[in-house]
């Protein structure tokens, strides 16, 4: 054992205590970015780098359609430096938060440019199994549209602009970091492409609880049914949920997935009446936890392939 005698443990007091302020000013040089939900708070962390600090407001596992706000959103807003939503109508309670917040932080729209397709909407008697059937006037986007990442590399230009404009003296960061992670959006739409390639085209077919892969289908040649429409708000009634097994029966589709942020039952339910199996745990709206199998975007996307190679092929 070393003594270090009095002086010297005075001493290493003193740099501890020097230290403390210098680390708490480094966390407040940084930029405050409020995301609203997790996967959008990862593209921010990606892009912002060590000199963005991002909190989300709807956590890993939540369900971000539904979300009650509480007074503790209201204030990280009122602190926040800039506020990225999705948009597309997915975070309907963040106008009122805002205002409730007094913020005047500048907001980025993360799916601006985004080329929207509708929400197939499930809740009358009309029998429409394909996704992107047009509804005419008065249906909304679907506001998935993470689940393309061809959509993603606009997310990020987009969180790269808003970054740059909120503080410019970064901005040759925040252009490295975009650059460098739509390299890797590259890579995984490529390795998506792949993957669904080598399953046989009449398998390639995904029912989830609420209609939250059409971005996904659309772009990577998959069909894709849910009982639910694209917000979870609604319930799907005992039409939808017969609809959905008609269709398995007749197209014999392979699998049901439960979405992590919805109840298991209904598609248990569904896999047990239709003869469907239940596949993996899929992540639509929502990063899993840190630990978890999906605490990043491409991580979430590689979660999601598996387990639809898993269940399909
Ligand atoms: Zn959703």
């Amino acid at each position: 054992m070393v003594w270090f005698g009095r002086r010297g443990i005075a001493a290493a007091l003193l740099v501890l205590v020097g230290l403390a302020p210098s680390l708490a000013a480094a966390e407040d040089a940084k930029l405050k970015a409020v995301a609203t939900f997790s996967i959008l708070a990862d593209l921010v962390a990606q892009v912002g780098g060590d000199r963005v600090a991002v909190t989300s407001l709807v956590g890993p596992d939540a369900d971000a359609h539904g979300y009650a706000p509480t007074p503790g959103d209201a204030r990280k807003l009122a602190e926040a430096n800039l506020i990225v939503v999705n948009g597309l109508g997915f975070e309907g309670w963040m106008e009122r938060l805002i205002k409730a917040s007094g913020s005047k932080a500048p907001l980025v729209v993360a799916s601006k440019n985004v080329k929207t397709i509708a929400g197939s909407h499930d809740h009358d008697d009309h029998d429409h199994g394909d996704h992107g059937h047009d509804h005419g006037e008065g249906d909304h986007a679907d506001p998935h549209a993470w689940q393309n990442v061809a959509n993603v590399k606009l997310y990020v230009a987009n969180i790269r602009d808003g970054l740059t404009a909120a503080d410019p003296a970064n901005a040759a960061l925040y252009t490295a970091n975009a650059a460098a992670y739509t390299q890797k959006l590259d890579a995984l739409d490529a390795e998506i492409r792949a993957a669904l390639a080598a399953i046989p085209q009449e398998r390639r077919r995904i029912i989830t609880t609420h209609d939250s892969f059409g971005y996904f289908s659309a772009a990577y040649g998959m069909r894709f049914l849910a009982p639910q429409g694209i917000s979870t708000d609604s319930e799907a009634g005992p039409k939808d949920v017969a609809r959905i097994i008609r269709q398995i029966r007749r197209d014999k589709v392979p699998a049901v997935f439960v979405e992590s942020i919805a109840d298991p039952r209904l598609m248990q339910q569904i896999a047990r009446e239709s003869g469907a199996k239940v596949g993996g745990r899929i992540y639509s709206d929502a990063l899993s936890a840190p630990g978890g199998p999906a605490p990043g975007y491409l991580e979430m996307m590689r979660s999601n392939l598996t387990a639809f190679r898993e269940a399909l092929s």
